[in-house]
């Protein structure tokens, strides 16, 4: 059966699960896929990033405390964030990737960071 690559079309030669005629045309492809496809999703992936620089910058030690006023300060969005966990105490943090917040009183926050 002829096969032909997956990105640019062209006839493939050789084994048969090969998908593409070349390693630039497998990069090329991937990286197409891989590419934020909306201008929303950059948006929104672009201020994740930048909270999670931000959490990252604060919390060097793994576990600290900040300020909201801090973060604010810094440019942090409190719209965003990767996932939320409930503990079992009745504790809420926010996370971006491994690095998370909780809320503590008058506007101080938990700074911590995800064992993976
Ligand atoms: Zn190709």
């Amino acid at each position: 059966m002829n096969k032909t690559c997956l990105e640019c079309g062209e006839k493939i030669v050789g084994r048969e699960d090969k998908k593409f005629c070349s390693d630039g045309c497998r990069n090329a492809y991937n990286n197409k896929i891989n590419k934020d496809s909306t201008n929303f999703m950059r948006n929104i992936n672009n201020k994740l990033r930048k909270n999670y620089r931000i959490l990252s910058e604060l919390n060097i030690e793994g576990k600290s405390k900040t300020t909201r006023a801090k973060l604010l300060s810094k440019g942090f969005d409190f719209e965003f964030f990767t996932n939320i966990l409930q503990t079992k105490t009745g504790n809420t943090y926010y996370f971006l990737y491994d690095q998370g917040y909780m809320v503590l009183d008058n506007d101080f926050y938990m700074l911590v960071k995800k064992d993976i």
